[in-house]
């Protein structure tokens, strides 16, 4: 087993391995099996397989420059699309105490408590008052 993971070493040395956009496509492969397991489409079908071939493709690659420019550009959609989504799903988890509101002068998004009326609030960010009204 240890001459194995020598050998693995050996091959992998000087190529790119794994990064978020591989672990990104992978959880895309594992989606596309489940979707596929109920609709069964031959377009799923080639999808799957671009897709792992591109993932293995990524892997060996000696081209280290320009797989890390690609995982630069999928970061720079992902980031963002994450923190939204953690955003979504704390205001799921907090729907009971808190309302999240965005400062209407410099966008940032505020935690309020949950207080039924019309309010003023001085953002925290950018010191400008506002009004709101938590309706429910
Ligand atoms: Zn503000």
């Amino acid at each position: 087993m240890g001459k194995f993971r020598d050998k693995l070493a050996q091959f992998m040395y000087g190529r790119y391995g794994t990064d978020q956009l591989y672990n990104a496509l992978i959880a895309a492969y594992f989606v596309l099996i489940i979707v596929n397991a109920f609709v069964s489409s031959g377009i799923i079908s080639i999808l799957m397989f671009v897709v792992l071939i591109f993932t293995i493709f990524r892997t060996l690659s000696k081209n280290i420059y320009k797989r890390r420019m690609e995982n630069e550009k999928f970061m720079k959609i992902w980031r963002p699309a994450r923190a939204k989504g953690n955003l979504e799903i704390r205001k799921i988890k907090e729907i009971k105490t808190h309302r999240f509101r965005k400062c209407p002068h410099c966008k940032k998004v505020l935690r309020l408590p949950r207080r039924r009326g019309k309010h003023t609030v001085q953002c925290p960010s950018c010191k400008k008052e506002f009004e709101l009204r938590i309706l429910s």
